[in-house]
This record gives C-alpha cells, structure tokens and sequence, in this order.
C-alpha cells in the first residue's frame, strides 16, 4: 500500500509517549484517521511509533505501520465473515491479554476510534480488569468524505445539525434505535456509515416517512484516497445509480441538500492525477519516495519493484580511495543513492564529512545536494542540469579542471559521457563505482491484468536499469498494445525503451522525478 513512513522521519520518538512506570501494561485506543495515512493525529502517530504490540482494524491504512517498532507485535483483526476473522470478545481478550502482560497496546481503529467503533465494550472490560486506557481522537470518515469530496456538512444557509447514523440497522437485525420518521423530517445532514448493504431500506424508510423524492443524496467511497469516489443523485434514483456505478464500501451515504456539494470545493479530485494509476518501476526505497509525490499530485501509484541497489562499498577499490580522499580537488556525487550509500559505508569504519576536508564537491542536480547537506557538506558547485555530461561541461566553465584530480563516486551503470567530458577539458578522472542495481523479480501477473484491463495510466521510468527489469517480467507486445502510456524520465532511459521496441509516449522536459510527474501532469491537462 501507500508508504507513509518517511513523512513522519522526522518525528523524533519521544520518552515521553507512554507511561513508562506503568508496569501493567497500558492500552491505548487510537483513531487511525480515514483512509489517508497522514490524516492520522500527531498523538496518534507517536503511540504507534512506541508500541509493543498493535491490534489493527481493516479500514487503518496499512502504511501506518511502517511507523511501528520493528520488534513491534502486529495483530490484524478484521470483523468480516469467514476465515481469519475475529469476534469482538476475541478481539476484546486480546487487548486485556497483552496489557497485563505489561505492554504498550495500541488499538488501532479506522477514522476516530469510538464513533462506531465499539469502543464502549473494549474500554468498559478494561476498566474490569483494572488496565489503564487512554482514548486518541481520529478523524471521522464523515468530516473525511464530506471535505474531500467539496460537501459542507454544516452551513449556515441549508444546515444547522449534523446526525451520524449506522446503517446496519436499517436491517432490523440489531437493536433498532432508529426512528425513521425523526430522520426523515430531520432539518440538517444525514450521514450514514456502513450502509451501502442497506441502501434500498434507507432510501424505501425516508421516503416512507415523508421525506421528498428529490432530496439530494451523495455516495462517498474510499474517501481521501486516490481511488475515491462519490455518486450522486436523488434519493429515488440513488439506488439505481450506485447499482451501475458499482459502488463498493467502504462508503458513506450523505442526505440532505448538503449532499449537491460544491464544484468549486471539490479541491481533491480536481487535482491533475486524481484518478490515474502511475506504475513505478524503480528499488523499493525508491518506489516509496516516488509513491508519496504522486499521492500528493492525487494520483495513485502501483509500487512495481525492478531491482535492488547493492553498494559495491566492500571492493578494494572503495577502501584503497578512502585512504587518499583528500589527494582529490574535486569529488562528484551524481545521485541521492550515491551520497547515502556512500556515508553509510564510512560511517562503518567510524568516519564522518571529514574525510573531505580541503575536497571541493559537486553534485548533479539539488536532490543530490539536498542529500550532501544531510550530511553536514554543502556543495561547492550544484549546477541545475540532470545529464552528467552537463554536469561535466558547467563544472569546467565554473573552474578549470586541467590537470586537476576529480574522483567521481557513482553507480556502476552510469553513462560515460561525464568521464568523457570531463577528461576532454584535460582533468585527470578516477570513476569508482560505489553501487549498482541487480535485478529484482517480483509476481507480474496482477500487474500485466490491470495493464491489459486499461486499469493502468502511466508506466514510469526512471533509469535503463529499470526498463530492463521490467521488461524482463511483463510482455513488451502488452504494454505497446494497451493503453497504458510510457513515461521516460530523460535521453539515457529513453534509448534503452527504444532499443528494446517500447513506444514512448512522454519524455520528461527535466530529467528527474518531479519532472517526470510535471510532465505527466500537463499532459494530462490536455
Ligand atoms: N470508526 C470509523 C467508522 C467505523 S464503521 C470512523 O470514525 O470513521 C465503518 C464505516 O465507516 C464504513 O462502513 C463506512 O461507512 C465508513 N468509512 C470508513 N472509512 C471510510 C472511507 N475511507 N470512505 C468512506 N467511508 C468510510
């Protein structure tokens, strides 16, 4: 699913979280927010980032628990009929279970924890068994979907009262506190949660009860994730709709002339990829970064991993350089991998920036020097080009490099167009390859469907070795007769898609990520 983890990086993990004295252990019932990872509270995040064990329903997004401990206990507890589901008294002994033997539980639980979401039970047995709880407020899937879909629940001109109602009911299967006609007559918003089963009975009471053939009614699935969806018609037409719409939970039901929304409101799907599937095909590490940018732009990104980076930081080669760094007048870094794989390797032998001291840096692009200064370095020379052989030319007219040492430390798959530049303006280059890219197979059948389903928009690429490992495990006559579109993220990757027959619809005007997702984005716009 999305990954979330490095949004919330620079969370420090605070002593402070949890009780420490408590020796009973302590749960915690959290509201996991609805659907978006990052919707969750600050509070939220930082219990899940202490706990020893979390007890998770199925609507929490699953991205959450990259946050957890990494000796953390993960226990998945959906209520659905059938096998590896669990009751509510199964799920109820755990928690009481886990927090007397003396740990940190956190209960994580879709949208805020106890509109709907049984907390009375759990908390009342907690309470029996003399274990301590705390309640960590989430936002609710109604204020969600209402805001991500331009619905104002509350507004000053059609609506002074909000209620939240439970659809299950509409059954008669529970206990019915469901009084029809209050609802039907009811001035303000009505939302149901968990009513999609139930509609036809929802629509057949309210207008059974009086309530007007045209009243506004909204369908708001998947809120606030890139697959959202939301229906629209009046309450006699409503059901037929969602019938052919195909309208899956979870989703919430939304009455009154609240319900209309506002196209000018509508600010989530109305941004350039909302809606589209992005296949990403680099490292996994990479693939996470790239998945965060395009939620962000509202797409929705199919993680699709090709390959592993492997430092090569063990080779002679590495070691025998570290030992004559500073002989350098100029080191050059050509990606974020590079500098990361590169201080991580140092950092084993208990070495840090200093290794540089006098060097001059330079680093292809600003990621790359974003990263540096994470480090603690701060370029000397950052030219916004993405193409080493425009490094190479912008280094030389920025100092001259004739007979000067310039060590570049890069993948092993690199172009040698920097080398060749670089030794043309007379520099004397050493090119010591500190990682490489192996590749990596995964299962390609569910992606190969969705790709022949039309299910997929955009297959991106960011480097040859990622064409490579893609085309190695999906079938290239697929792609070039689907309607999936191919993303280029510059020259170097487009000539390996072109070698191996791929058509190329978009190469990126700049050649990074970002730029890639620009270009996606305007044409889109069309
Ligand atoms: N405690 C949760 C609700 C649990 S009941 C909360 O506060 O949101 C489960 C119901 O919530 C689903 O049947 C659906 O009606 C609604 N729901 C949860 N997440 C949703 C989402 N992302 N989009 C639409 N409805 C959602």
């Amino acid at each position: 699913m999305l990954g979330a983890g490095r949004f919330y990086a620079s969370w420090k993990r605070s002593k402070d979280t949890v009780d420490s004295e408590t020796k009973k252990g302590m749960v915690y019932l959290v509201g996991a927010g609805p659907g978006r990872a990052d919707l969750i509270t600050l509070r939220g995040a930082e219990l899940i980032k202490a706990a020893d064990c979390l007890i998770v329903d199925k609507l929490a997004n699953p991205a959450l628990l990259e946050m957890a401990r990494k000796d953390a206990e993960i226990i998945h507890v959906p209520k659905r009929i059938g096998p590896g589901s669990f009751t509510q008294d199964q799920i109820n002994r755990i928690l009481v279970e886990k927090a007397l033997a003396g740990q940190i539980v956190v209960r994580l639980k879709g949208g805020d924890p106890c509109i709907f979401g049984r907390c009375t039970e759990e908390a009342a047995l907690l309470n029996e068994a003399g274990v301590d709880f705390e309640i960590v407020p989430g936002i609710t899937a109604a204020i969600a979907a209402a805001e991500y879909t331009g619905i104002m629940l509350t507004d000053r001109r059609y609506s002074s009262q909000v209620a939240f109602i439970t659809g299950r009911e509409a059954e008669g299967k529970e206990d019915g506190n469901i009084d029809w006609s209050v609802l039907a007559h009811f001035p303000g918003t009505l939302v149901f949660y968990m009513g999609i089963g139930t509609l036809p009975t929802i629509c057949e009471q309210l207008a059974a009860n009086g309530r007007s053939a045209d009243t506004p009614v909204a369908l708001v699935a998947n809120a606030t994730l890139p697959i959202q969806r939301v229906v629209r018609a009046p309450l006699h037409q409503i059901v037929e709709t969602c019938s052919r719409e195909q309208i899956e939970p979870p989703a919430l039901i939304i009455v009154g002339p609240a319900a209309q929304g506002e196209a000018g409101l509508n600010w989530f799907m109305r941004k350039p990829l909302f809606g589209r599937t992005i296949v990403l095909t680099r490292d996994a590490a990479g693939n996470a970064e790239m998945s965060q940018k395009i939620i962000l732009r509202g797409g929705r990104p199919v993680e699709f991993t090709t390959m592993a980076l492997q430092p090569l930081t063990n080779r002679n080669e590495f070691l025998q350089i570290l030992t004559e760094l500073t002989s350098y007048d100029w080191v050059l870094f050509t990606s974020p991998n590079g500098v990361d794989i590169f201080f991580e390797a140092i950092g084993a032998f208990g070495k840090d920036a200093r290794v540089f001291a006098s060097v001059r840096l330079a680093t292809l692009g600003t990621k790359t020097a974003e990263c540096l200064a994470r480090y603690g370095i701060k370029a000397d020379f950052v030219p916004t080009v993405f193409t080493g052989r425009d490094l190479g030319l912008q280094l030389m007219s920025y100092a001259n490099l004739k007979e000067k040492k310039v060590l570049l430390l890069r993948s092993e798959l690199a172009s040698d167009e920097l080398v060749e530049v670089l030794q043309q303006g007379g520099a004397r280059v050493r090119d010591v390859s500190i990682y490489t890219a192996v590749p990596q197979r995964g299962d390609a059948s569910a992606l190969e469907e969705q790709i022949q389903q039309s299910r997929v928009h955009w297959l991106t690429f960011a480097s040859p070795s990622a064409v490579r490992g893609f085309f190695d495990q999906v079938r290239r006559d697929l792609v070039n007769a689907g309607t999936a579109k191919v993303a280029s993220i510059g020259p170097v990757t487009s000539r390996e898609l072109t070698q191996l027959g791929v058509r190329i619809d978009l190469e990126a005007t700049e050649h990074t990520v970002d730029g890639m997702l620009d270009t996606i984005e305007s044409a889109e716009r069309g």
